[in-house]
């Protein structure tokens, strides 16, 4: 299994990276994304300190980590800076925290997010055709997620993205131990998003290639 969405204590995490890369390790885990909630207030701070720890252990992990953030109420207007600024600072992967349906986020920050090509658009809401087709064009992956709250509109999200064409990938968004759920429960969560077997193999798939995508980078 692959996470590409993960949080620590660099956000709102309850577990340090060590810890956390740990424990998705023994819960069956062959690659993790570390994507911390980020601002202009922690983003190179966030990406310093992880790169540190991710460039330091890489042998002794016994799995793929990569170093990325969850940028998080960007304002739009600014999210290709940011977007680029996290790449400079040395994300592997950047997500954007997008419209989901149970927090106030910007509206047009999922477009921006598209715009700016992040590697994935997290909990994307109630997004539109417009965007789900930009998506598509850009290869920007739309995020089922197993996060309770944003997770209530994944079936919006499969649908969008298959009729449409969009890349999916299954996430935990985990900020817990607990969150790093069996292979069993991601695919039921995948099921009850309207998705077949087929449609899970592939957004693993999906998440396969981001990683192999995102771990050349620096
Ligand atoms: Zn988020
Ligand atoms: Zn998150």
């Amino acid at each position: 299994m692959i996470d590409l969405h993960t949080h620590t204590t660099f956000s709102d995490g309850e577990l340090i990276p060590s810890e956390l890369i740990r424990r998705a390790k023994v819960a069956g885990y062959r690659a993790i994304a570390i994507t911390d909630h980020a601002d202009a207030s922690n983003i190179e701070l966030i990406l310093t300190n992880v790169r540190r720890l991710t460039d330091a252990y890489a042998h002794f992990f016994d799995m793929e980590v990569l170093a990325g953030v969850e940028l998080t109420q960007v304002p739009p207007p600014l999210m290709a800076d940011f977007v680029q600024m996290a790449r400079d600072a040395g994300a592997q992967i950047v997500l954007c925290h997008g419209e989901t349906v149970v927090e106030p986020v910007a509206q047009g920050t999922n477009l921006a997010a598209i715009e700016a090509r992040v590697d994935v658009l997290a909990h994307p809401g109630l997004i539109t055709e417009v965007e789900v087709r930009l998506a598509a064009e850009y290869g920007v992956a739309l995020e089922i997620t197993t996060r309770r709250g944003h997770s209530y509109a994944n079936g919006h999200v499969a649908a969008m993205a298959k009729r449409l064409g969009a890349k999916l990938v299954i996430d935990n968004d985990a900020h817990a131990p607990g969150d790093l759920i069996s292979r069993e429960l991601r695919h039921r969560v995948g099921l009850g998003a309207g998705l077949t077997k087929e449609d899970i193999a592939q957004a693993a798939a999906n998440a396969a290639v981001i990683v192999e995508r995102c771990r050349g980078r620096r």
